[in-house]
């Protein structure tokens, strides 16, 4: 039977994926999440023989139901093709004892590449299945690498035009370059003064506001989201554990069906996710660990239970993590209340208004798939040092917070570890050399990537050699207040 899709929250009736695609967020302000996960049905002794499209297909066609194997296979094609460096599409590499999961092969080389390369053609085969015949606006806040993703993801896709909004001050230069240099004519970037919590709830708001809707409605626009409150972001990223796992058959480094552990670098709870996700489909999964920078919001709440926004927002070198209000752990508190939409909206409810909330122990007791923790900034400075002295492999200081997770952590528990890379070095390549003891203070960003390339023999990524030259397209720059009439003037709303 096909998967139905709901909100967390309770409002409105359910709907198909596709329908869920395209509307992004629900109405009422919660998440769509499947009616159930549903299991695998491959054999996991099969996984070891497929590719990556197949994989994704096998994954997508359970919870995209209402797709059919015509239009799964036009999205996966288009998607996962050269457009990614290497055929493997997430080569697994092993380093000291532990699995690197390289997300980071496609063309912005972030692991937001892995879900945004499909995500428009998810979007715009969901259009012409529903019948929509206006302009798909795609609405999103970044932290960094979700703006550029998604700007290379629907650059000049016909029928759909972007509008992405990052912290000015809170991006590392080459993401701001990388997005500030985007070309196509319906690719629209603004850098709001505020942070990256800031620009997600000044966009969440957007999708609330039934006056703009009814405005967007007459003019011709429907807005969507390419943030990972999007299912069509979230189900693609299933695809990768499932992979990986594969992966790890075939090389024979696991036996069918032994359990591994999965440390994840977590931001917006939305790759996690996806490994809980992977988890309750019957992928053997024993522990999912999530590591935090110093804004370690989610380590608290599995800590204590509680979840609390109210604390300094600290820039970090791991960026696209500073985040202190993590949308898709919503559908996480959804699972543990036993799919009770009343309690997860008394919980969100509390959160937007005093800033914090407390789960019940029942709720407790089914977070025992997760275990937690966190990198300080000297932590994750050492971590890259510490991997490249060992093995000469260089990480990128998100991939850094979940090594030494998986150091202090992981490690202890003799499991197999599997670690989310979710980014190249080379997009950090500042904070990365500082981390290996470089002198930095009198090069720039270009000469460093450079140095980088020498140290770590790795290639420097076509990503990188793109922007070097490339001209400033995008500079406006608005208050974190005048995010929605920024919008208007874009579209020519008024
Ligand atoms: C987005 C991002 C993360 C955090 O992922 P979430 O799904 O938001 O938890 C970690 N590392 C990098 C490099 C990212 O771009």
């Amino acid at each position: 039977m096909d998967i139905q899709y709901k909100s967390t929250r309770g409002g409105g009736s359910s709907i198909t994926a596709s329908q869920a695609i395209l509307k992004g967020l629900a109405d009422d302000g919660g998440l769509f999440v499947p009616d159930r996960i549903p299991a695998l049905d491959v054999k996991l002794e099969a996984l070891s023989g497929l590719t990556y499209k197949e994989t994704a297909y096998e994954v997508m066609k359970l919870f995209l139901s209402d797709f059919t194997k015509d239009e799964l296979m036009y999205c996966i094609e288009g998607a996962y093709d050269d457009k990614f460096d290497t055929e493997d599409i997430a080569p697994l590499v092993k380093k000291d004892g532990a699995f690197y999961l390289e997300l980071f092969h496609g063309k912005t080389i972030a692991f937001k590449d892995m879900a945004l390369s499909i995500l428009p053609y998810l979007m715009t085969t969901s259009a012409k299945k529903n019948g929509v015949k206006k302009e798909i606006v795609i609405l999103t806040a970044t932290s960094g690498d979700t703006g550029k993703a998604a700007l290379a993801g629907f650059a000049d896709v016909p029928g759909t035009s972007i509008i992405v909004f990052y912290p000015k001050n809170g991006v590392s230069p080459i993401q701001e370059r990388q997005m500030v240099t985007q070309k196509g004519k319906n690719t629209h970037v603004v850098g709001i003064k505020g942070n990256f919590d800031d620009a997600q709830t000044g966009v969440k708001n957007m999708f609330h506001s039934k006056e703009l809707a009814k405005e967007m409605d007459g003019a011709g626009y429907q807005f969507s989201s390419a943030n990972s409150i999007n299912i069509g972001r979230l189900v693609p990223q299933i695809v990768y554990y499932v992979y990986a796992y594969g992966q790890l058959l075939k090389q024979k480094e696991i036996a069918c069906g032994e359990k591994i552990n999965v440390v994840v670098p977590t931001g917006n709870f939305g790759n996690i996710l996806a490994a809980y996700y992977a988890k309750n489909m019957g992928l053997p999964i024993e522990t999912l660990f999530c590591a935090s920078n110093e804004n370690k919001v989610l380590y608290d709440f599995f800590q204590t239970g509680t979840y609390n926004r109210k604390r300094p927002f600290v820039l970090t070198c791991s960026p696209s993590m500073d985040i202190l209000i993590s949308s898709n752990l919503e559908r996480l508190i959804y699972r543990i209340t036993g799919d009770d939409a009343a309690k997860t909206k008394e919980l969100m409810e509390a959160l937007a208004g005093s800033g914090e909330y407390e789960i019940t122990e029942d709720m407790r007791g089914r977070l025992s798939d997760f275990a937690s923790g966190f990198a300080t900034e000297e932590e994750t400075h050492a971590a890259i040092r510490r991997l490249y002295d060992r093995t000469g492999y260089v990480m990128d200081t998100h991939t850094a917070v979940a090594s030494h997770v998986y150091e202090t952590e992981a490690k202890k528990t003799g499991v197999k570890t599997l670690l989310a890379s979710t980014a190249s070095p080379y997009k950090f390549a500042r904070s990365v050399m500082e981390s290996m003891g470089q002198e930095c203070d009198s090069a720039t960003d270009f000469d460093l990537v450079d140095r980088l390339a020498g140290l770590s023999g790795v290639k420097v990524p076509q990503a990188i050699e793109e922007i070097r030259s490339a001209g400033i397209i995008h500079d406006t720059v608005c208050d974190k207040t005048e995010m929605e009439q920024t919008v208007r003037s874009i579209l020519g709303l008024d």
